[in-house]
């Protein structure tokens, strides 16, 4: 596991003061106007937790993802939108560019997150959801530049990020197929538009669209080149989703820490057969395993977020990484809904904080890797076995794949 390092309360309590005085007065208002927060992005970046990962060298804090946590469970405790484009701007497709990108791409990504931008990764197609190497996309090598033609949907930020990481099959001059690759495109370019938003049961305040590229020219130099080329580049690229996923999880955790404390308070307020609720013990259980719970998400999420950087790795450890997801996601879900619960009708009401938190919540054990899919990759790791999920592929021990 390694250690989880000292935590750095300064930080904490700077990014909790900012969500209680920019993000919770906002966080009703979002959700309901189901409108971008672009006040709430500027004050991010003047703030300097929008790119606070990204290096010294590039202009950010070279903040370490522990950090990032501490932040993102903040602002989620207040606005799950606000948290999200946190993560965003400091994990997943931001962090794949800085770890295996060139200078010039570097410095193009760095500027734009630094000024606010949450950075859209674009993996997902109608046809291939879990199944993530059966897309479509393509990309044509023509001359110096590469030609993107395909459709994605379900991606966070569709119409409103800037920084683009399209995973496309890459064909040569020839039609050879070469690998997936990422490509890296700016929003406004000719042929990359979205052409539908996602009418989202939660997380209102963010589009998730369909974004369709009709001849998107991408520079040959604005490929990302993981070290494996094309050919077994798609896997160290997709280790972004380790970091994103942590940073999925702790937004999941920091909304049930956001619900627990509304509840503790409430139950305390609320009377009942003439004394507050709180004096019941089966409501005080209730409480106990909720934070029990969340005690046990927030140290799964700390210790994978710590465990990049030891031996050089770019990325938290894939099997902590989607164990803490698993984990924070189910327990976060249980949690809002206990939160939901004590509330009792009230918390039925739009009016009432915790029901914008219920179906916030509910998103993390499907975004991002699902908790189906997660748990195939976390009894990958514990046999020591691939698990092909196509029909026909046995299960495959490295000794019998090498055979
Ligand atoms: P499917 O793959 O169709 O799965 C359907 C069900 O089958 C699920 O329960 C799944 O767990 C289960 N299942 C599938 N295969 C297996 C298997 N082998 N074993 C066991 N169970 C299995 N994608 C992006 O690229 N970029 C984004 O920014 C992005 N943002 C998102 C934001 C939101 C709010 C949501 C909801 C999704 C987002 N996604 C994004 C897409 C997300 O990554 C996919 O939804 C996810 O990978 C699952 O794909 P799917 O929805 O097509 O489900």
């Amino acid at each position: 596991l390694g250690t989880i390092p000292a935590l750095n309360l300064e930080l904490r309590a700077r990014a909790a003061e900012f969500a209680r005085t920019h993000v919770a007065p906002r966080s009703a208002e979002i959700d309901q106007s189901r409108e971008y927060p672009w006040d709430i992005v500027e004050k991010l970046a003047e703030a300097g937790f929008m790119g606070m990962s990204i290096p010294t060298e590039w202009g950010g804090k070279g903040a370490s993802f522990l950090d990032v946590c501490l932040v993102v469970e903040e602002m989620a405790k207040a606005c799950t939108v606000t948290a999200r484009i946190v993560v965003e701007g400091n994990m997943g497709a931001i962090s794949t560019i800085m770890a295996y990108g060139s200078d010039a791409q570097k410095a193009w990504a760095s500027k734009l997150v630094l000024a606010g931008d949450k950075p859209a990764i674009c993996i997902t197609e109608p046809e291939a959801g879990s199944d993530a190497t059966g897309m479509h996309t393509r990309a044509d090598k023509r001359g110096d530049r590469w030609v993107v033609n395909g459709v994605k949907h379900w991606i966070t930020g569709a119409s409103v990020s800037k920084v683009h990481l399209i995973f496309a099959r890459a064909h040569d001059e020839r039609g050879n197929f070469l690998g997936i690759g990422g490509f890296l495109a700016e929003r406004g370019q000719k042929g990359l538009e979205m052409t539908r938003r996602e009418p989202t049961m939660g997380l209102c305040g963010i589009p998730e669209g369909e974004l369709t590229f009709t001849n998107l020219e991408v520079p040959d130099d604005m490929v990302l080149r993981a070290p494996g080329g094309f050919e077994r580049g798609f896997a160290q690229l997709i280790n972004a989703y380790n970091s994103q996923r942590v940073g999925a999880g702790t937004v999941a955790m920091g909304i049930a820490a956001g619900a627990l404390d509304h509840a503790l308070a409430w139950v305390k307020e609320r009377e009942q057969f003439g004394r507050p609720i709180a004096e019941f013990q089966g409501l005080q259980w209730m409480l106990a395993d909720m934070g029990t719970q969340l005690t046990a998400a927030r140290l799964m999420l700390h210790a994978a977020a710590s465990s990049r950087g030891p031996n050089g790795s770019l990325f938290p450890d894939p099997e902590l990484a989607a164990q803490a997801k698993i984990f924070a996601s189910e327990a976060s879900i249980k949690i809002v809904n206990d939160a939901l619960q004590l509330f009792g009708a009230r918390g039925y009401s739009r009016n009432c904080p915790v029901e914008r938190m219920a179906r916030d919540v509910r998103m993390f054990t499907i975004g991002g890797g699902t908790a189906q899919v997660l748990r195939t990759l976390v009894a990958s790791k514990l046999l020591g076995w691939k698990l092909p999920q196509t029909r026909g592929e046995a299960p495959l021990a490295p000794r019998a794949a090498a055979e």
